[in-house]
């Protein structure tokens, strides 16, 4: 395998530059562990830990190492492990709220060019729910895809398709059944040779009958890596970036299987919304009791659904409140700061608890 292989473009190469002067290597995150992070060189995989310098000068947790991220390792003599010295600039990533912490960001995948929004049709789909999927893909950067799994379940999937796609904006819509294997052709021009797919959607939708799929008889089984706990003991954990054999690369980690809405980007997923409110005759319109509202009248006639308006206020105010947090953040920066190596380990141990 080659850097090429796992994901390595001209933007990494570029951002890589300085401490390539250093003698420093590149390799990517394809797992994180109790205590280090599985890396690939492309070559070989190897076990990695932040260094002093990186944890300290880390503004906030988002600043660490995240499964899919690119960093800048160097040997340490003796130990068999690297040190990652630095974490690349991201193309693209996936972000949600720490639990139980000030509101503040967690990168939860990072550098997946799309990402695929997979939605059981053993039921009807949900659309309030792939919405909030579609805002976080676009707050992430990278390209969304929703995959209309469990199509074998569905007396009329044509249907349930066309549902989704009057929600779904300029994402691309497969029909697809991962346990037949019927539509699973149709993810071809997504799993190209050095791309990365992120997985998201809750349990049970069909993620790991699709990587099984694709990796057709090469069993989970390979994707594991092996740590050392703090006893010495060994442990094993599935990897969470790995490459299938169409030469892609998959993102399935339990943090992308929770994913929180992270301040998205509501603008675009509403953009029919927005084109309605630019008919009201007001431009600073609350669509309260203005004359002239638009937005009213096309709730009146049906030509805007209630639950969809009532969806877009959700987020509307679910986006404030992160705001609210962001603001409050500057005060709160130097104490983030001086926890954040306590908060991290935390985050490690509630990380791992839900993997075993
Ligand atoms: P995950 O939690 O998202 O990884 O979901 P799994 O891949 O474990 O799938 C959950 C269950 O749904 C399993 O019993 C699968 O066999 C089943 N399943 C997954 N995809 C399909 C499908 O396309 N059609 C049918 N009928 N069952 C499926
Ligand atoms: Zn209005």
């Amino acid at each position: 395998m080659k850097l090429a292989d796992m994901g390595w473009d001209d933007f990494f190469a570029e951002a890589f530059a300085p401490y390539e002067k250093d003698g420093l290597k590149p390799a990517r995150v394809i797992c994180e562990l109790r205590h280090a992070y599985a890396l690939h060189t492309g070559e070989e995989e190897i076990l990695g830990e932040c260094r002093g310098k990186l944890l300290h000068s880390a503004s906030s947790r988002s600043a660490l190492p995240a499964v899919g991220d690119w960093v800048a390792v160097r040997p340490r003599p003796g130990s068999g492990r690297m040190d990652i010295l630095a974490v690349l600039p991201r193309k693209t990533k996936f972000s949600r709220r720490a639990a139980g912490e000030h509101g503040h960001e967690q990168v939860v995948a990072a550098n997946a060019d799309a990402l695929f929004i997979f939605v059981a049709l053993d039921r009807n789909p949900n659309l309030r729910k792939i919405e909030r999927y579609l805002a976080v893909a676009r707050q992430s950067g990278a390209e969304p895809v929703i995959l209309l799994n469990k199509a074998d379940l569905n007396t009329d999937p044509d249907l349930a398709a066309r549902a989704v796609r009057a929600i779904a904006g300029e994402a691309a819509i497969v029909v697809l059944s991962a346990e037949t294997g019927r539509g699973c052709n149709l993810l071809k021009p997504w799993l190209k040779r050095g791309k990365t797919v992120a997985l998201l959607g809750p349990s049970g939708v069909g993620k790991s009958t699709l990587v099984n799929r694709l990796m057709r008889d090469e069993v989970q089984i390979v994707q594991e890596v092996r740590d050392q706990d703090a006893k010495g003991r060994h442990t094993t954990t599935r990897r969470e970036l790995f490459v299938v054999p169409s030469g892609a690369l998959m993102i399935d980690t339990p943090g992308l299987r929770e994913l929180q809405l992270w301040a998205s980007n509501i603008g675009d997923t509403f953009d029919d919304i927005a084109a309605i409110a630019l008919k009201c005759r007001f431009s600073n319109c609350k669509h309260h009791t203005e004359p002239g509202c638009a937005i009213r009248t096309a709730l009146e006639s049906g030509e805007l659904p209630r639950e969809r308006w009532d969806s877009y206020h959700k987020l509307r105010a679910e986006q404030a409140e992160m705001k609210r947090h962001l603001a409050a953040r500057p005060d709160r920066q130097e104490k983030i700061v001086w926890k954040k190596v306590s908060e991290n380990l935390r985050a490690r141990y509630r990380f791992d608890a839900r993997q075993d």
